[in-house]
């Protein structure tokens, strides 16, 4: 199988590992419910080449013809990954503040409340999601064990991309159009697992896990 199509290939293992998971936790996320579904997501490369060769070519409009029509002026543009993140917690070092408000309004590829790129969405979307109702609230509820296995898989997914980059999904998706719609865009690079977030509290928990994710990515 080639490079690029065997990280794909354990990328979807990733993702399906990750369904597994959560099959076992009471979640209230629904169809038509896109509460979680702001400007504000961010994506790998890596991820970026799985939606592409995912929808291939088929849909009416692409995802980049989507986002140059609705591209949010605000969105969250990350300052660091989560391996970075982690390594700067690592060293002891500051962490720069970041700016994320889910009213800077709703992702571009939200259409009637539907993701047009749902069976390829990356990590950001599949982990967003609610053990309580967030209709209301606009915030989700998630327990500390879900949040931790969610930091693992997002530092998994970064590290089989660590000579890739990563952003906002629509800076991500423009990356590479034409200088009108590139000004303004921000991404940084993504950097190998410094050290694996884990809570002394969740170790014995998440390991089994660990070692199902590990045996993805190393094999
Ligand atoms: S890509 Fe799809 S799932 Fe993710 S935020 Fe956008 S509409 Fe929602």
């Amino acid at each position: 199988m080639p490079q690029q199509d065997l990280r794909l290939d354990k990328l979807r293992q990733l993702y399906d590992l990750y369904d597994t998971f959560m099959a076992k936790t009471d979640l209230v996320c629904h169809k038509g419910c896109a509460t979680c579904c702001t400007c504000n997501v961010t994506i790998t490369s890596l991820e970026l080449d799985y939606i592409k060769a995912t929808l291939g070519s088929g849909t009416a409009e692409s995802p980049r013809e989507r986002v140059e029509k609705r591209l949010a002026g605000k969105r969250f543009q990350p300052k660091t990954t989560i391996n970075g993140f982690a390594r700067l917690c690592m060293e002891g070092s500051e962490i720069p503040e970041e700016e994320n408000d889910p009213a800077w309004g709703e992702c571009p590829l939200l259409l009637n409340n539907t993701c047009t790129i749902y069976p390829a969405r990356p990590f950001g979307c599949r982990s967003l999601v609610s053990q309580e109702d967030c209709s209301r609230s606009g915030v989700a509820t998630l327990s500390p064990l879900v949040l931790t296995v969610n930091n693992l898989f997002m530092q998994y997914i970064e590290q089989m991309d660590c000579n890739g980059i990563s952003g906002n999904l629509s800076d991500m998706i423009l990356t590479g159009s034409s200088p009108s719609l590139s000004t303004g865009i921000v991404t940084i690079s993504n950097q190998a697992v410094p050290v694996l977030m884990v809570p002394p509290e969740h170790r014995e928990q998440v390991g089994p896990l660990l070692q199902d994710m590990a045996g993805i990515c190393n094999g």
